[in-house]
C-alpha cells in the first residue's frame, strides 16, 4: 500500500521481547494505514530487529544508548531484560528513566527537521516520557502490551492495598462493579508486602499515575471480550481506553526478534501434521519465565502418564540454572524421558528455548496450551480458538488465569498460588480434563474457545467499504483524535 500521509508515529517499547514483539506488530499496522514510523530502542535490540522489520516496511529504527546501573547491581552490558535474573528486572525498569535525555533529543531532533511526530507511542513503563512528548506538543499514548483484567487488578491492588485490610483469604478488589475476588495466594511476595512507603510500591504509583499524563491507552485487547477490566481503567484513570488487539505478529518476524527456535518451524509443521487434530498440547512459559527443576520433572512425568496426549514442550533451564545454559536432558527430566516418550512413542517434541509458537498454536492438532499466561500468549491461544490451562507464575498472570477460566470458560487453572508445588497427578487429572475427548470440561472449554475466536474475529474485522469491528474502530478514534490535535495546533 502508497504512503496516505506524511504523518510519523514513533514508538517506544520496553527492552524486553514481550514488549518488543507487540509493539513492532502495532508499528506494523499503523503502517499498513499510511504512516510513517520511527521504531526507537537500545542499540542491541535496534540491532537484532534489523532483520526482523519484513522487507515491505519502511520502519525508521532508532537507537537511543542505555548505560546500565552499576548501583542497582546492573551490568554494564545490560541492554534486555531477556538476559537478565528476574531479581533484577524491577532495577532495570526503574533505570529506564536514564533514557529520558536521549529520547528527549530524538523528538528534538524530529521536531526541528520539520516533521514533527503526530504522535508517541510508549511503554507502559514509559509514562515518564509524557511529559518529554508534550514539551514538544506532541499527542501521547501508552501502548499496554498486558489485557485489561490484569491490568486493572494489579492497579487495584498496587493504588489501594485491599489485602491489608482484609484477614480473609479472599477479598474483594476496590474499582470494580462487577464482585471481582481475589485469593491471597495469588499475589506475588512483593505485592503482600508492599503497604505504599517499600520502593516497589512507590514505583508502580508513579508508574500508574504516570497514565492520566498520558492522552490515551492503547490496549493490545478486544472490548467484547476484556470489557471489565477496560471499563475499570476508563473509570479508575480517566483516560481514553482503546482496545484495538489482537495485534498478533507473524512467528517469522518474532523468531528473527533475536530469538532462535530450538526447531525449525518445518519440523514442527511436519510433527504436528503426522498427528490426530486436538491431541497435542502445546507448552510454553512465555519469554522470560521458567520453572523449577523439580517441576520440570513433575509435568514430564505427567506428559508421560497422561492418556492420549502428544506434546510440544518448550524446555528452557530450570530457575536453579543459568538461563544461558546448555539443555541437560539427564539433570532437567527423568531418566531416559526423551528417549521413551519422545524417540521411541514419538509422542512430544521438545523445543529447546523458543519456538514458532504462533504457527504451532494455529495448527489443527493442537487442542490445548500449558502457558504461564503472558498476555500475548493468551490472545495468540484464544485468537486460534485454542483453550487453556493456566500456569501463572509471576506479575498479573494469575489475575489473566482467573479471568479466562472464571469469566470466559477457556481455562482450567493449574496454579492458584505464587509458588506452589504442582504435583504430577493433579497435571495428569487436568491434562486428561482438557485433552480427553470424551470428557465434558474440555468439550465445552473447546466450545467457548470457538466463540471466543469469532469474537476476536468480528472485532478486527474490516470489510471493504463495509462494517467495521471495535478494535478497528477504536484503532481509526485514537488517530483520528491524535490528527485532530495536530491539526487545531498548526
Ligand atoms: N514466544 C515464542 N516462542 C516461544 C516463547 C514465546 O514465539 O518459545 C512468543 C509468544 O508467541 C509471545 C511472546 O513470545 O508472542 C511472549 O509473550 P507473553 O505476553 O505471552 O509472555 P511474556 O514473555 O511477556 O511473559
Amino acid at each position: 500500500e502508497g504512503k496516505e500521509n506524511d504523518h510519523t508515529v514513533v514508538m517506544f517499547p520496553f527492552m524486553a521481547q514481550g514488549h518488543i514483539i507487540p509493539f513492532l506488530a502495532l508499528a506494523l499496522q499503523i503502517e499498513k494505514r499510511g504512516f510513517n514510523i520511527v521504531f526507537v530502542n537500545t542499540p542491541l535490540n535496534i540491532h537484532k530487529l534489523r532483520n526482523s522489520i519484513p522487507p515491505s516496511s519502511a520502519i525508521r529504527l532508532r537507537e537511543i544508548p542505555f548505560t546500565g546501573d552499576s548501583d542497582r547491581g546492573l551490568p554494564p552490558d545490560a541492554e534486555n531484560t531477556d538476559v537478565l535474573p528476574p531479581s533484577l528486572i524491577f532495577a532495570f525498569v526503574d533505570s529506564s528513566i536514564s533514557l529520558k535525555p536521549a529520547f528527549r533529543d530524538l523528538l528534538s531532533e524530529l521536531v526541528h527537521s520539520g516533521a514533527p511526530p503526530l504522535a508517541v507511542i510508549s511503554d507502559m513503563f514509559f509514562g515518564w516520557s509524557a511529559d518529554v512528548a508534550h514539551e514538544f506538543q506532541i499527542f501521547h499514548t501508552i501502548f499496554n502490551a498486558a489485557g485489561g483484567f490484569g491490568m486493572a487488578c494489579y492497579h487495584s491492588i498496587w493504588m489501594n492495598f485491599p489485602h491489608r485490610n482484609s484477614d480473609s483469604l479472599e477479598f474483594l478488589l476496590p474499582g470494580f462493579h462487577e464482585s471481582v475476588k481475589i485469593y491471597r495466594t495469588q499475589l506475588t511476595p512483593n505485592m503482600l508486602e508492599a503497604d505504599g512507603s517499600d520502593p516497589e510500591s512507590v514505583f508502580h504509583h508513579r508508574m500508574l499515575t504516570s497514565w492520566s499524563n498520558s492522552d490515551g491507552i492503547l490496549f493490545n485487547s478486544v472490548q467484547e471480550l476484556d470489557w471489565i477490566g477496560l471499563n475499570y481503567l476508563r473509570r479508575e484513570i480517566g483516560q481514553k481506553v482503546w482496545p484495538v488487539g489482537p495485534i498478533l505478529l507473524h512467528v517469522e518476524n518474532s523468531v528473527r526478534a533475536g530469538r532462535k527456535a530450538g526447531v525449525s518451524l518445518e519440523k514442527c509443521i511436519q510433527w504436528l501434521d503426522s498427528k490426530p487434530p486436538n491431541s497435542v498440547l502445546f507448552i510454553s512459559f512465555g519469554s522470560n519465565n521458567t520453572i523449577s527443576t523439580f517441576q520440570m520433572m513433575q509435568l514430564a512425568r505427567a506428559l508421560e502418564q497422561a492418556r492420549n496426549t502428544n506434546f510440544i514442550w518448550v524446555v528452557r533451564p530450570p530457575l536453579e540454572y543459568d538461563i544461558t545454559a546448555e539443555f541437560k536432558a539427564e539433570e532437567w527430566l527423568p531418566e531416559g524421558f526423551i528417549r521413551r516418550v519422545v524417540e521411541t512413542q514419538n509422542r512430544g517434541l521438545v523445543c529447546v528455548q523458543w519456538a514458532p509458537q504462533l504457527d504451532i498454536l494455529a495448527h489443527k492438532s493442537v487442542g490445548a496450551f500449558l502457558t504461564h499466561c503472558g498476555w500475548n500468549s493468551v490472545l495468540e491461544s484464544l485468537s486460534q480458538g485454542v483453550p487453556l490451562m493456566g500456569w501463572p507464575l509471576a506479575a498479573e498472570q494469575f489475575f489473566n488465569a482467573k479471568f479466562l477460566s472464571e469469566e470466559i470458560g477457556v481455562c482450567v487453572e493449574v496454579a492458584k498460588e505464587f509458588n506452589c508445588e504442582i504435583k504430577c497427578e493433579d497435571l495428569v487429572e487436568k491434562i486428561e480434563t482438557v485433552m480427553g475427548e470424551e470428557r465434558e470440561k474440555g468439550k465445552e472449554m473447546r466450545r467457548k474457545a470457538d466463540e471466543v475466536k469469532e469474537m476476536i474475529r468480528d472485532a478486527m474485522r474490516d470489510d471493504e467499504g463495509g462494517s467495521k469491528g471495535t478494535s478497528v474502530v477504536s484503532m481509526d478514534e485514537f488517530l483520528n483524535v491524535a490528527l485532530s490535535r495536530k491539526e487545531n495546533m498548526e
